[in-house]
């Protein structure tokens, strides 16, 4: 098969490499040690059951996080392939991990580097064994101290200052879409050649949307301003939205966001009253700060439903968020929402509730 014209993951970096012609190459070249990575725990997903062929990662199966939730044998393989793809290169002052507890540090054999790296290495896993799409996420910063050994507050920096951020999404094909601050491109893996192909140059979601994506068990724990959204996309053309929605819900994030990327939508993983200790669901430095910094590229709103989530000032390593993303009209309606006073009915035709639907 003759090699097509698409731009490989390589060309597409050192063309907006030229935006910056001081560049050294570093972020680059981490960039393509992060999509090896990618490529390695692409295969091992694929192998499903048959990952114990791996052997030479360590992997017991049934341990538990720093959150509590139970690792599966392929989140601890795909962090052990995260270290060891991008450690060694003198690129790294230090990584955080949604599987590991502590900062990790820079082994004394190797060069410290200018960047920082948090990721999480397998998203989605824990329905992995449903086989649906599965991917990482990872978040590119600048260590304050570049060369210097790593500590919580290093990564503790607002989601405005990644440098790169981006997933893997691990489905019936594997894609690596990034974002250098410059758009949003998406690359397909070429699973003949091992690499990653343009083949979505600029992604872009449309500000409009007649799909959402929340999971309704959680209905009775939602504060009110969700509610009244969800209750008025439920209401559909019958209601004040004046049309009908369709809804998804796949449980895994990069699908969700991919999926948004792809044609629009959106996303509520909602701060919620359930557990005081909890505000959200999803992790801030690793899950919604990257995320976050692909839908503003890509044209669509980022938010914890209050504030940009770019914005927001991070407090601790494993920090969770409440999470909402998409096209843009609909997330500014949520924010407008929360900000309303509660209970208050707009006098905007636009934002007006019927009475079936107010509680
Ligand atoms: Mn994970
Ligand atoms: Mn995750």
């Amino acid at each position: 098969m003759p090699l097509s014209k698409r731009q490989t993951l390589t060309q597409y970096l050192i063309e907006q490499r030229r935006r910056f012609p001081d560049a050294s190459g570093d972020l680059n070249a981490l960039i393509l040690d992060v999509a090896l990575a990618c490529k390695a725990i692409a295969r091992a997903v694929a192998c499903g059951e048959l990952a114990d062929m791996f052997a030479c990662f360590t992997a017991p199966a049934g341990a538990t996080n720093v959150q509590g939730e139970v690792q599966q044998r392929l989140d601890v393989i795909s962090n052990q392939m995260f270290v060891r793809t991008t450690e060694w290169s003198g690129r790294l002052a230090g990584m955080a991990s949604e599987e590991m507890d502590d900062p990790y540090q820079i082994p004394e054999c190797h060069t410290r580097g200018r960047y920082l790296l948090a990721f999480d290495p397998l998203d989605g896993s824990s329905n992995i064994d449903v086989n649906v799409s599965v991917g990482s996420i990872f978040s590119i910063l600048r260590a304050p101290v570049p060369g210097a050994a790593v500590g919580v507050e290093d990564f503790l920096q607002p989601g405005m200052r990644q440098v790169a951020a981006g997933y893997a999404i691990y489905g019936p094909a594997t894609l690596l879409v990034l974002s250098v601050g410059n758009g949003v491109a998406g690359f397909t893996l070429d699973p003949s050649l091992g690499e990653f192909k343009l083949t979505h140059p600029d992604m872009r979601i449309p500000a409009d949307t007649r799909e959402f994506a929340i999971n309704t068990s959680n209905r009775r724990f939602w504060e009110p301003p969700v509610r009244r959204y969800v209750d008025e996309c439920l209401a559909g053309s019958a209601g004040s939205r004046g049309k009908d929605f369709n809804m998804r819900w796949i449980a895994s994030l990069v699908a969700e966001a991919h999926r948004i990327l792809m044609r629009g939508g959106v996303f509520l993983y909602p701060r919620d009253t359930r557990d005081p200790a909890k505000p959200g669901r999803l992790r801030l430095l690793y899950e919604a700060n990257p995320i976050g910094m692909l839908i503003e590229q890509a044209g669509g709103r980022a938010s914890t439903g209050r504030q940009a989530i770019l914005s927001v000032e991070p407090t601790g390593l494993h920090q969770r968020i409440g999470f909402v993303f998409g096209s843009r009209h609909e997330v500014e309606r949520i924010e407008q929402y929360h900000h309303e006073p509660t209970g208050r009915v707009s006098e905007t035709p636009l934002f007006a509730e019927r009475s079936l639907f107010r509680e």
